[in-house]
């Protein structure tokens, strides 16, 4: 199963993808926590990722789709996948069918700008496995730690509420078009994002399912 979670920053790709992943028994390829990795280790991606990320732009298309590239071609990727975070413009969605990927559903969860706003204040990350919390609506065990491998969650640096509202105005100008994209292949379905987090993961299995 190939899958592609589209949505805005904050829909709940990442939460739902780690849902889904468990489910299908496939590996969740966020680009973002590629990204964050790349930055904390410095290498030469990393390093010009930097000031696009921390300002809320998007990572020139050339550097993320070499790093989707070469992630895709690992073992893991054999039997799917679900990409969390990408493609999120025109040309990275034009270069995934240049690689000839053959996607099985596009999801794209919906949810509107000011509930978007709301959540990223309570965003809270583990910087070491990816996993996403949220301080009331979706909390670690502790409060403090991530329960998948125990490291200190930390707060996103791009989560303050500027660099969200330039983040959203990305989304809409250059990701939104997607939509239109995977709907003219036929293989779009939309989930309503807001409400109980497995009443979402049930809709989004269910829309697999069909
Ligand atoms: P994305 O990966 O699309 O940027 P996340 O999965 O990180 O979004 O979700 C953004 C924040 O909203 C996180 O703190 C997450 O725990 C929280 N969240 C996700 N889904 C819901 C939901 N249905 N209701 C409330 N909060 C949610
Ligand atoms: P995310 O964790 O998905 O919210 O992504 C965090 C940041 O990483 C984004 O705001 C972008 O700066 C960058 N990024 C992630 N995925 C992509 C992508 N497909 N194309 C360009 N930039 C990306």
């Amino acid at each position: 199963m190939k899958i592609i979670l589209l949505g805005a920053p904050g829909a709940g790709k990442g939460t739902q993808a780690e849902k889904i992943c468990v489910h299908y028994n496939i590996p969740q390829i966020s680009t973002g926590n590629i990204i964050r990795e790349a930055m904390k280790n410095e290498t030469p991606a990393g390093l010009k990722a930097k000031e696009f990320v921390n300002s809320g732009a998007l990572v020139p298309d050339e550097v993320v789709i070499e790093m989707v590239n070469d992630r895709l071609k690992q073992d893991d990727c054999a039997n799917g996948y679900i990409l969390d975070g990408f493609p999120r413009t025109v040309p990275q969605a034009e270069a995934l069918d240049q690689m000839g990927v053959q996607i099985d559903k596009v999801l794209d969860i919906e949810v509107a700008d000011d509930v978007i706003m709301g959540r990223m204040t309570g965003r809270r990350v583990c910087s070491k496995c990816g996993a996403t919390y949220h301080t009331e609506f979706n909390p670690a065990k502790d409060g403090v730690h991530c329960d998948k491998c125990g490291t200190e969650l930390t707060i996103r640096k791009d989560d303050e509420p500027e660099t969200v509202k330039a983040r959203l105005q990305v989304y809409h100008e250059q990701t939104e078009p997607l939509k239109d994209y995977y709907q003219n292949k036929g293989n779009l379905v939309m989930v309503e994002g807001v409400g109980a987090l497995d009443e979402i993961t049930a809709k989004i299995l269910k829309a697999l399912e069909a």
